[in-house]
């Protein structure tokens, strides 16, 4: 099929051009972010391949459906950026790569908690500039801490066994119980319990109207002082402005993000030279404990070999009219969530 790639980086180019040898589509590469000027491009094509920050409204889904285009191919699990009712009502199929990098995105979400909790940050630049004082650097083991894990899907349940693993309590919320979790021990609680009894608490569930900002000053007002939010997950999930608040008045002692609500107009890109306007942004970036990374937790080669091979056969699949129903994306996993 005629496939146009929006937001294309140099490392989706050549994986999806790798994996096209298999399946023979016609692709052709953009750099630009799908938006109201760049979607007229998609003209011609009926296949539009998108990313996280490639907002599909209702009016860009609308222009593509006047250009022809009849799926979008996500490639990426989340689908918070698509709106799945004017799909619907337009007859645009959407697909998505529903588990490309789950244990990239687990080890990412550990990775972040260990570099707080032993202030690695701090101590690697201390190192580089021969200061070898230890002031400043006391740390705390996750062994018999209580970690609260907010969604235990796919991502979740990994780091419920990698925290299981390190000896730790392990807490779960999630609005439907993962077998291979309660096999493990872990404790399903409510979210006012993982609130109150967590050390670490770590998000992983999707983006919805009803998690937007479940992080916020009234969720925070029931955590323990000093408690360290881990979010792998989505950026609106936290209310940024209410985790400055956290900070600042030590509520929250470690805070460790691979997204950010605003992202949209930062991440995936080279800003080195320029000036960021977003002073919220900025002032995240100034806390001693806040460690962010930029959306990278699922960028790993095996995650990009995967998202590249799904992707494409989703395509493939719907020329042939058989999406796999697990890759579809409908408003019937909406109203699941
Ligand atoms: P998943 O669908 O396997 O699991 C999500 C879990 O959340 C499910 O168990 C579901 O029951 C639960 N859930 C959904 N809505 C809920 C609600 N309102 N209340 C309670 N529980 C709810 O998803 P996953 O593969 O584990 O991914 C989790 C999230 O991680 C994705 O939605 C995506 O946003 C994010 N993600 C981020 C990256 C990254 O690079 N940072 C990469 C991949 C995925």
């Amino acid at each position: 099929m005629k496939v146009i790639v929006f937001n294309t980086k140099s490392y989706d180019k050549k994986f999806l051009t790798d994996a096209n040898k298999d399946f023979g589509h016609e692709l052709t590469f953009l750099d630009v972010h799908l938006n109201a000027d760049t979607c007229k491009l998609a003209s011609g094509f009926e296949v539009v391949c998108a990313f996280v920050n490639d907002h599909l409204t209702k009016e860009i889904l609308t222009l593509l459906a006047q250009n022809g285009v009849r799926l979008i191919a996500l490639r990426c699990a989340g689908f918070n950026n698509v709106d799945l009712q004017t799909a619907a009502d337009l007859k645009i199929t959407v697909v998505r790569v529903p588990a490309y990098a789950p244990h990239g995105v687990a080890e990412h979400a550990v990775a972040l908690m260990l570099i707080l909790n032993r202030k690695i940050h701090r101590a690697h630049n201390r190192v580089h500039e021969s200061n070898f004082s230890l002031d400043g650097l006391l740390g705390f083991e996750i062994y018999k801490k209580t970690v609260g894990i907010i969604g235990t899907g796919k991502i979740g349940a990994l780091v419920a066994r990698i925290m299981k693993g390190f000896g730790a309590n392990v807490l779960a919320y999630d609005s439907m119980q993962n077998k291979e979790c309660v096999d493990m021990n872990v404790e399903y609680v409510t979210l006012e319990e993982i609130y109150h009894r967590s050390d670490i608490i770590t998000l992983h569930i999707p983006l919805t109207k009803d998690t937007h900002h479940i992080i916020s000053d009234h969720a925070l007002a029931q955590m323990k002082k000093g408690v360290m939010i881990i979010n792998t997950s989505r950026g609106g999930l936290i209310d940024t402005k209410s985790v400055i608040g956290g900070l600042k008045t030590g509520k929250i002692g470690f805070l460790g993000l691979d997204v950010y609500e605003e992202e949209g107009d930062l991440f995936f890109e080279d800003l080195s030279g320029k000036i960021i306007h977003d002073d919220v942004f900025t002032r995240l970036l100034a806390f001693p404990n806040v460690i962010m990374t930029g959306h990278q937790a699922f960028f790993t080669k095996e995650a990009l070999m995967n998202i590249a091979e799904t992707t494409l056969s989703n395509i493939t699949a719907f020329e042939r009219g058989q999406v796999p129903v697990e890759n579809a994306v409908t408003l019937d996993l909406l109203r699941k969530k």
